[in-house]
């Protein structure tokens, strides 16, 4: 006796699943659920001489390459806007990393760009600059607080120098002891007082 296959059909009366013999698929018969005449198509593409399942298999590779050429053309359009809100920073004129005109000038104080010092007798580093009163009153206790940074502009520490008095309009140069060895930039963070 021949090998018979049971398929899945649905029935398109009550909707249920009900399992046919493979040879009986495209007659009909009565519905097991429901009694109703029913024509025995396999629910599931089982039968690979069905032309179904390469139709569906196409319509599966149209859509996926609808679904990644969109995808891809939404990466671009991406990529794109991207580019354009990029230009604009640039295209402004930042120019490059320096020190603000004048970040201190609302405490009374100017404040200059800071150099690396190597001692000639030693190895000592100092961080040397100017801080100006700008102001018309004597100040007391001023510190200046300097941020080190290595080549990567990372943070390595911090170096200070300290006067207890600058006169009105005069010009202190400081130097600030750079303890961090790989210290290439250092910059002024903070000018503090006593008020
Ligand atoms: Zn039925």
């Amino acid at each position: 006796m021949m090998q018979t296959k049971n398929l899945q059909g649905e029935c398109p009366h009550c909707g249920r699943v009900f399992e046919f013999q493979a040879e009986a698929t495209g007659t009909t018969a009565g519905c097991p659920h429901c009694g109703q005449p029913t024509e025995l198509m396999p629910l599931l593409p089982a039968d690979p001489e069905s032309p179904m399942p390469s139709k569906a298999v196409v319509f599966t590779v149209i859509a996926l390459l609808i679904l990644f050429g969109g995808l891809g053309g939404t990466l671009w359009a991406l990529k794109r806007a991207k580019r354009i809100t990029q230009h604009p920073p640039v295209a402004i004129g930042a120019s490059p990393p320096s020190q603000p005109a004048d970040p201190f000038a609302a405490a009374g104080f100017r404040a200059s760009l800071v150099t690396l010092e190597k001692g000639q007798a030693n190895s000592l580093v100092h961080a040397v600059g100017t801080i100006t009163n700008t102001a018309n009153r004597q100040r007391f206790a001023v510190r200046v607080e300097l941020e080190l940074q290595d080549e990567a502009g990372r943070k390595l520490g911090t170096a200070t120098d300290y006067r207890p008095t600058l006169e009105p309009k005069s010009t202190w140069q400081f130097r600030a002891l750079v303890v961090e060895k790989k210290t290439v930039t250092a910059r002024i963070v903070a000018i503090k007082e006593d008020q």
